[in-house]
């Protein structure tokens, strides 16, 4: 099916990849970008009317866990793309702690059918660096790279064997896809919430940052040493910022992602607090103490983290911001002890609400938010995509900066409201999300 020959009028085009940020049109024909800037209406063409609203590349999310196959009671490939298409996602690379997990061509090559089918967003699979994300053996890197997987990862586990780690860090450099790493001493990391003053001051099992530094000082060593492509996921702590920014300087071939949450909440949100870091907005309404919304790993830190990943995404030690949308079903986190409950937050329908109000607060320009949300991966990945020029993709994202809204359980298209945001004023929502053209999602 070919889209409707469409014409997005007089909007704020942001294209950070061309250093474009001006009021025009964009025309869109046959999937792609037809032109930009003034445009003539092309014939028979479908017109959005885009004044007030911003137009920028589809965002691009590379790290979500969608669930499939396994846990249709967290998310589905319906749900979880239906929920990227709500944030303004167009693609987003799916992780594979899965039941199977995605260890093999087959099991690759079976949930590809399943996205063709039933996905609205694009949606590309990130393979385990070990069968089974034991740890033990490695998979077939080769053969996975070839059925076009997007990087290998055991998400969820630090591989905790070196010698695996080497291996899979030497074929990255050969394959030219990257080793994601969780990165978590699991001896260390027995707690349930950031160790500090907050943990004790509840009684939580802390989990010390070091938990988290350790392991990213060895696969940067082990980056080092092979000269492979380490990505390190959700990091956390600003002494991990700092090892990256180091070994960057140093050469190595590092990329980075924060999320969200850990530029926006801390772990005082663990004790009630709502209150957003690095941003200027009213806090929330206070909530329960030890409220399993609020865990999350890496867990929440201190506010002194939240500002240094800031200053590593503004220096460009961290290269992007991902979401882990880690949906979990309710039970799984309401009604079960904090220590005992689930780890992880939603993620997609969130992600452009909270970076654009460290725009507000003057911290990242527009241009830099959707650099971080969607040029930077796509420059990365070689995606194709993450910019508005013509010939590109049609994947479009149009939203309204200063809409304001309000998350509840039945607004949100993911299966899993795991938030501690619902019933918070959020400011910035997607009004319509282009995938080739074709429109996925309408505000
Ligand atoms: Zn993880
Ligand atoms: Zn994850």
């Amino acid at each position: 099916m070919v889209a409707e020959p469409l014409l997005v009028r007089g909007g704020r085009l942001i294209d950070p990849a061309n250093d474009l940020d001006e009021i025009g049109d964009l025309s869109i024909a046959d999937g792609r970008i037809a032109a930009i800037g003034a445009v003539e209406t092309p014939a028979q063409a479908r017109v959005i009317d885009a004044a007030g609203l911003v137009v920028a590349p589809g965002l691009i999310d590379v790290h979500v866990h969608l669930r499939e196959p396994g846990f249709p009671e967290k998310e589905t490939i319906e749900s979880g793309t239906a929920a990227a298409a709500a944030g303004g996602f167009t693609t987003i690379f799916c992780m594979p702690n899965t039941n199977p997990t995605l260890d093999s061509v087959e099991t690759i090559a079976r949930l590809n059918e399943e996205i063709a089918r039933r996905a609205v967003v694009r949606v590309r699979p990130i393979a385990a660096i070990t069968k089974g994300r034991r740890g033990a053996e490695a998979v077939n890197f080769a053969a996975l790279a070839a059925q076009g997987v997007v990087g290998f990862s055991d998400d969820g586990d630090t591989t905790a064997d070196s010698a695996i780690m080497r291996a899979a860090l030497e074929t990255s450099r050969e394959l030219n896809v990257p080793i994601v790493v969780h990165c978590e001493d699991k001896a260390l990391a027995r707690g349930a919430m950031h160790e500090g003053d907050v943990s004790r001051e509840l009684g939580l099992p802390g989990i010390p940052p070091e938990a988290e530094e350790i392991i990213i000082a060895r696969d940067l060593m082990l980056a080092r040493l092979t000269g492979g492509w380490l990505h390190v996921c959700h990091v956390s702590i600003g002494r991990g910022a700092d090892l990256i920014r180091a070994a960057k300087r140093a050469g190595v071939r590092v990329t980075a992602e924060v999320m969200p949450h850990h530029l926006t909440m801390t772990d005082r949100w663990v004790a009630g607090d709502r209150t957003l870091v690095n941003v200027d907005e009213p806090p929330g309404e206070p909530g329960q103490p030890a409220d399993a919304n609020t865990k999350v790993n890496p867990p929440l830190r201190p506010e002194a983290d939240a500002k240094a990943l800031l200053a590593a995404l503004q220096d460009g030690a961290i290269d992007l911001i991902a979401t882990d949308h880690a949906p979990h079903a309710a039970q799984e986190k309401q009604g079960t002890p904090f220590a005992q409950a689930a780890f992880g937050l939603s993620g997609l329908e969130f992600a452009l609400p909270l970076t654009l109000a460290l725009v507000r607060a003057g911290h990242l320009t527009l241009s830099e938010a959707i650099a971080a949300l969607s040029a930077t991966p796509a420059r990365l990945w070689n995606l194709g995509g993450g910019t508005l020029a013509p010939g590109a993709p049609a994947d479009v994202t149009i939203f309204d900066p200063n809409e304001r809204w309000t998350p509840t359980g039945d607004n949100l298209r993911t299966r899993s409201a795991n938030t501690p945001l619902l019933g918070m004023t959020l400011t910035g929502r997607v009004r319509h999300t282009l995938v080739a053209g074709e429109e996925r999602y309408r505000g």
